[in-house]
């Protein structure tokens, strides 16, 4: 029997192993994959690109309002805005240490989630985030919520950071993981926390294959 499943949310805390679960996930299942937090790294590129100041929340709604974000067409990590295609820059330290203060915006979260449901209208989708189960599709026919601890989500973000050449020190990467954990679980708009009804797991010395069979699994059964 062909599975009810057609919307599928992924939250969790940085580098819990969202992305990567989340676009095997979808590749898996045919669905359309969607990244939030890469539209909210968009906006946080594009305010510092333009010299905005971070805390002029009014300034950064209209600059979100202004520049839709378009996703590229077989490329999950870039996206187009404002007549540019971004990809890496996106990942770039001063969006990281940013993007977490830019995202407690009120107008830039209201602006960011009408586009996402837009996007999510349109397809089976596998959405991830920070409030993808609580705010943007709480009628998810799966709500996920994925940890780890956070010495291995800093482990595997300093990893990637050495994949792409960054030379920076683990207990850095630690430190400024756990206080962009803290912002995004702290504010008042939205925070970071397991929508009712979440399926929690820990990624911790779970291999993507096994996670993405669990999860197939589980859709098997709705
Ligand atoms: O997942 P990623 O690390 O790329 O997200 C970057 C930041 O964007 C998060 O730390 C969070 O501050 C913000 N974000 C958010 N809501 C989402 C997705 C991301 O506030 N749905």
């Amino acid at each position: 029997m062909a599975s009810k499943v057609n919307v599928i949310t992924i939250d969790g805390p940085v580098a819990a192993g969202k992305t990567v679960v989340g676009r095997e996930l979808a590749q898996t299942l045919g669905f359309t994959y969607l990244d939030t937090g890469i539209m909210y790294r968009a906006v946080t590129w594009l305010a510092l690109n333009k010299g905005i100041a971070i805390g002029d929340e009014t300034l950064l709604g209209s600059l979100a309002h202004d520049n839709p974000i378009e996703l590229v067409e077989d490329n999950s990590e870039q996206v187009s805005v404002a007549g540019n295609i971004l990809g890496l820059e996106l990942r770039e330290a001063n969006v990281d240490q940013n993007v977490s203060i830019i995202s407690k915006a009120g107008p830039v979260r209201t602006e960011l989630v009408a586009q996402q449901r837009k996007i999510a209208a349109k397809s089976k989708i596998v959405m991830i985030g920070r409030d993808i189960g609580t705010v943007v599709l709480p009628d998810a026919d799966l709500k996920i919520y994925l940890t780890a601890s956070p010495e291995t989500r800093a482990k595997r973000r300093w990893q990637e950071m050495q994949d792409r050449g960054e030379t920076t020190e683990l207990m850095t990467v630690l430190t400024q993981t756990i206080k962009r954990d803290e912002i995004d679980s702290g504010r008042a708009n939205s925070p970071l926390k397991p929508a009712d009804g979440a399926w929690h797991i820990n990624t911790d010395g779970l291999s993507i294959q096994q996670l993405v069979k669990q999860i197939v699994d589980r859709t098997k059964t709705l």
